[in-house]
């Protein structure tokens, strides 16, 4: 789905792409967690941010 309002596409970008990956379980946590609110890991990463085509 494209978005043209670039405004309403740097939320979204922001919304997806912020946030940690468990690599134990790959649950989603929020950017500031320091555990995995899943198997309380605290292996976690940065979701990769890919620069995303237009
Ligand atoms: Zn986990």
């Amino acid at each position: 789905m494209p978005i043209g309002d670039p405004d309403k596409r740097r939320i979204a970008a922001t919304h997806l792409l912020y946030v940690k990956v468990c690599r134990k379980c790959y649950a989603r946590n929020a950017l500031y967690a320091t555990k995995c609110r899943r198997c309380k890991s605290k292996r976690l990463r940065l979701k990769k941010r890919v620069a995303t085509k237009k």
